[in-house]
């Protein structure tokens, strides 16, 4: 199956990504985690987007979508080796038309469809409030929040003692420009997938847990899986 999780930056999409793939034994394919990684890297495509990405602009489609079905060909690859993951969860993907009719036929090729689109829904302030207090850790990326969730140490990550640190994104002026671009860009997507039946709303402004719980029952009412095992 193929499930997006749609909604504006700091929603949630990345926390609930995580919890929710292991619930339902899914991978993920997060374009802001790839760009990040090829950012760190240092590669031709890391330079080539870090000043977009630092302005908290869109990267261009061409390069967007290359890279997911880079992934897509690497999990079809791992499936055929015996990976036994039950789908794919989209984090911050797609966010334009384009991409979307390019994940559209990305899934055609492949004999396969979009399953459902969770839309998780936060009020703009608490979107703002979030994203201004969001900390991030340099090594594994796990997420703290200064008023809500701070490390235990000043700067140093609890799970694995790397450095804790704003993204280069977070900053006042590119949240009110990426909150901006999520309105104009991708918004519209939302509705385009309701048209097609295929829209659960996930209220995102409660606790965590709630939130997973919530999605975990929405993706499993459209396709009638079983949560993975471990549960
Ligand atoms: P995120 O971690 O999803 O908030 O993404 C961080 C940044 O990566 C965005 O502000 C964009 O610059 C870039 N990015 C992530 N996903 C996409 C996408 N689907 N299309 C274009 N740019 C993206």
């Amino acid at each position: 199956m193929h499930v997006i999780l749609m909604g504006p930056q700091g929603s949630g999409k990345g926390t609930q990504t995580e919890r929710v793939r292991t619930r339902l034994n899914l991978a993920s394919i997060a374009t802001g985690e790839l760009f990040r990684s090829a950012i760190k890297g240092g590669t031709g495509l890391g330079r080539q987007i870090q000043a977009v990405y630092d302005r908290g602009e869109l990267v261009p489609d061409d390069l967007t979508v290359a890279l997911v079905e880079e992934r897509l060909d690497k999990l079809a690859q791992e499936r055929s080796s015996g990976s036994t993951v039950d789908g794919v969860l989209y984090d911050g993907f797609p966010r334009t038309i384009g991409q979307a009719d390019a994940l559209r036929q990305a899934l055609c090729a492949r004999g396969e469809e979009l399953t459902a689109v969770v839309a998780i829904d936060v009020p703009r302030e608490r979107l703002i409030e979030r994203l201004s207090g969001r900390r991030v850790c340099s090594t594994c990326g796990r997420v703290y929040n200064v008023v809500s969730d701070p490390p235990k140490a000043d700067s140093i990550c609890d799970v694995c003692g790397g450095s804790v640190i704003q993204r280069a994104d977070d900053t006042p002026e590119a949240v009110s420009k990426r909150l901006d671009l999520y309105d104009v860009e991708t918004a519209p997507l939302v509705d385009r997938y309701s048209n097609q039946g295929l829209v659960i709303h996930v209220d995102g402004d409660r606790p965590i847990d709630e939130v997973t719980e919530s999605i975990v029952e929405a993706i499993q009412s459209t396709t009638g899986l079983a949560a993975a095992s471990g549960r």
